[in-house]
């Protein structure tokens, strides 16, 4: 399928240039805006030429997306699309979650104990451990008795 690509042609009285929002980096210029134009054809006809013998896909043309995940080139229904499916939304926002390493252990911020953590963020090895921490914390936030002296009290 053929793209259509945008050309904007910029004059200064002698010379004009013109560049297209849909092909970044490729630019050409001409002493009148037609020959500026004609130019940039050619320009953007050697620049996807290129792309294409170096094995990659063409620029999208106007109104058209290439989906990150499976590259190929769609018509989105509406600006905030960027996937061409729900599926390779799906499986992109997957593949994020999954880059995210797990360290194989790490040490518990309340024993001091090494555990393997089951998620990136995890910082205590058990849930006892963490409701401790966060018992510590607000208990500190508010200027209260630590947590052993209160429960001798009990
Ligand atoms: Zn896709
Ligand atoms: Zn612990």
């Amino acid at each position: 399928m053929r793209e259509k690509y945008r050309i904007r042609i910029e004059g200064t009285g002698a010379s004009f240039s013109a560049w297209s929002p849909d092909v970044p980096g490729c630019v050409a210029t001409g002493r009148t805006a037609d020959e500026a134009g004609a130019n940039m054809r050619e320009a953007i006809a050697f620049h996807v030429r290129g792309l294409v013998a170096d094995g990659q896909p063409p620029p999208p043309g106007f109104g058209r997306l290439a989906c990150p995940r499976c590259h190929k080139v769609f018509r989105p229904k509406s600006v905030l699309r960027k996937f061409c499916s729900d599926t390779c939304r799906r499986r992109a926002w997957e593949g994020v979650a999954m880059a995210r390493p797990i360290p194989r252990s790490t040490k518990c911020r309340e024993c001091g104990k090494a555990f393997r953590p089951t998620r990136a963020h995890s910082a205590y090895c058990s849930l006892p451990c963490r409701r401790r921490a966060a018992h510590v914390r607000r208990t500190a936030k508010f200027g209260r008795a630590p947590v052993a002296a209160r429960r001798s009290k009990r």
